[in-house]
């Protein structure tokens, strides 16, 4: 009797398996991955992993090194269509000036397209689980992109009740914000093992204090829902919240219930020492960007200090509009480097901290520790990166590799769960697309930059 697919025993053979952060010294006897219903079987030799176990399935490519698959802790798929028109602005500005009016004239078919060459960007650059928010409308269609294309998140709706200046279509009435997350829990939450419902509040800037109190509410109605908004990323943003809150940042995200260890807030740029105070007592999460905080100029954040008292933090690239890619390997890259250049110290940080930040820190601040290695029982969330190029020799230390000379555009093939879901030697790379799908994509994303110009069109 033919084997059930989830049954299959499916090997992915490489030159060298990095389980994790301590795997720096390129080991000539594990150069294999077997997989059983969507976890890890086995590591080892693939001709002595073919003999105990038997394989039905083999995934061969040489000249590279298979890795854990990146965990990105904070991101905006849905903003991929307006990649490019926002350079050279500082955050409120790029919000009000391009994001904001560019999200408002999204139609769904918009949104489905924005947020699928969002995921085909992570995917392709090597991330396999995303911690991303939408927009405030057609978030179904999102969600629906990601479920497509097979990616694992953590994924929801924006919340947004006010703002001066905002495109109206992005200021919904509160009650309804919440009714319809409700829906979209109901409709996509933990409806399949990858997809993960967040309460997305965007920042206090937008969000009324009702509206973070009834999202507070949502959170605390389900112990698998997760919250996370944006929070002091930027002077003038943390000066404005004062204004609108009366509180600090943190004292107000704390007054309205949304710290604690389900909760991660993107950013935490500047943060005083009582607020870093807070998200240490509260258990409460930090998402680090270097490339967006650098592209907006919101400065550097000192993320060891928040990691050195206990607190979570994972790396993230942040939305393509302030990036302008969502390439997990130039986040680690630059992590590393701010760090040693902003405390004048080469010893402040090590390729293995930053490495570890990118794949399994970044799975425990998103309360998912069985993510993030490849390990004997853990889900498959596999990258296969390319080193056929002279420029990968001589291999030393392949996490100092990762970290400092691969690229997420070497990436060959992205595992989630154990499936193939990126193959970038086949005619369809994204492989449960169908081809009709990603040249649908294509179109409506090139008709949206040259027909319909963002800045011609009336957001509300
Ligand atoms: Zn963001």
């Amino acid at each position: 009797m033919s084997k059930n697919m989830k049954e299959l025993l499916i090997m992915i053979t490489g030159d060298y398996v990095v389980r994790d952060s301590n795997s720096r010294i390129p080991d000539p006897n594990a150069n294999s991955v077997l997989i059983r219903n969507g976890r890890v079987l086995a590591i080892g030799d693939s001709k002595q992993l073919e003999s105990e176990f038997g394989v039905d399935v083999f995934y061969e490519q040489p000249n590279t090194i298979i890795a854990p698959g990146l965990v990105n802790t904070h991101t905006h798929s849905v903003q991929s269509l307006l990649k490019g028109i926002a350079d050279d602005k500082s955050l409120l500005d790029w919000l009000k000036d391009a994001i904001l009016p560019g999200e408002a004239t999204f139609t769904s078919e918009e949104v489905f397209v924005s947020s699928l060459i969002g995921y085909m960007d992570l995917l392709s650059h090597g991330t396999t689980f995303a911690n991303d928010m939408l927009t405030v409308n057609y978030s179904d269609k999102g969600i629906n992109a990601a479920d497509m294309i097979g990616i694992r998140v953590k994924v929801g709706k924006m919340l947004m009740d006010m703002g001066e200046g905002i495109p109206l279509k992005l200021i919904q009435d509160t009650d309804e914000a919440i009714e319809e997350s409700y829906h979209l829990i109901d409709r996509w939450h933990l409806k399949s093992s990858l997809i993960e419902y967040s309460v997305n509040p965007r920042f206090l800037v937008t969000c009324s204090e009702k509206l973070m109190r009834k999202a507070s509410e949502i959170v605390s109605s389900d112990p698998t829902l997760s919250y996370h908004t944006h929070a002091n990323e930027n002077l003038e943003e943390i000066r404005l919240v004062k204004k609108l809150h009366g509180m600090n940042y943190i004292d107000a995200l704390r007054e309205y219930g949304f710290l604690g260890s389900k909760s991660i807030i993107a950013h935490g740029v500047w943060l005083s020492e009582h607020e870093k105070y807070l998200l240490s007592s509260t258990n409460t999460a930090v998402s680090h960007n270097p490339s967006s905080n650098c592209k907006l100029a919101s400065g550097i954040s000192d993320w060891l200090s928040l990691k050195n008292r206990g607190i979570r933090v994972g790396l993230a690239t942040d939305g393509a509009p302030c990036n302008n890619t969502m390439d997990m390997f130039r986040e680690m890259r630059l992590a590393s480097f701010l760090q040693k250049v902003s405390k004048l110290d080469e010893t402040v940080t090590s390729a293995v901290e930053i490495f570890d930040m990118a794949t399994y820190q970044g799975a425990v601040a998103l309360n998912h520790p069985e993510l993030g290695k490849i390990r004997p029982n853990s889900p498959a969330d596999i990258v296969v990166i390319d080193i056929s190029s002279p420029s990968h020799f001589p291999l030393h230390d392949l996490i100092s590799h990762l970290v400092y000379r691969a690229s997420g555009s070497e990436v060959l093939m992205t595992f989630v769960n154990g499936e193939l879901v990126y193959d970038r030697f086949r005619k369809n790379p994204f492989v449960k697309l169908p081809s009709s799908v990603i040249s649908h994509a294509i179109n409506i994303a090139n008709r949206y930059a040259l027909d319909k110009p963002w800045k011609t069109r009336d957001p509300n």
